[in-house]
């Protein structure tokens, strides 16, 4: 397999006022996408896109990278992995996500 050189210094995303320069990427999950650690969760985000402002905090500061942004405005959690710790519900300035209880 080639292996591909990447320019990190490069490497920047922009998500409403936020711009994030990439510090470190990985480029094959290897077997981590295999593992859905979404069943460990017992509290489930629930984005209102009514009140979303499309800040992008909840996209930054998600530890899974499970927050993804579908369109202006609108950000979607990927339950797979959402592991439910609450960090982008207290992110968010305008307190659009909600944590509930999940139900088996
Ligand atoms: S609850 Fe935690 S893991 Fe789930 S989307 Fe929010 S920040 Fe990410
Ligand atoms: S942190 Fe809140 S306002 Fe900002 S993008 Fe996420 S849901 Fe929208």
């Amino acid at each position: 397999m080639k292996k591909q050189r990447i320019d990190y210094g490069s490497l920047k995303s922009k998500i409403g006022n936020v711009e994030v320069t990439t510090g470190a990427v990985l480029e094959s999950t290897g077997s981590t996408s295999k593992t859905k650690t979404g069943a460990w969760r017992s509290l489930r985000p629930l984005v209102d896109d009514k009140k979303c402002i499309g800040c992008g905090r909840c996209w930054t500061y998600c530890p899974e990278g499970c927050v993804h942004k579908k369109a202006e405005k609108v950000f979607q959690v990927d339950y797979d992995y959402c592991k439910g710790c609450g960090i982008c519900a207290n992110e968010c300035p305008v307190k659009a996500i909600t944590m509930v209880m999940e139900e088996k």
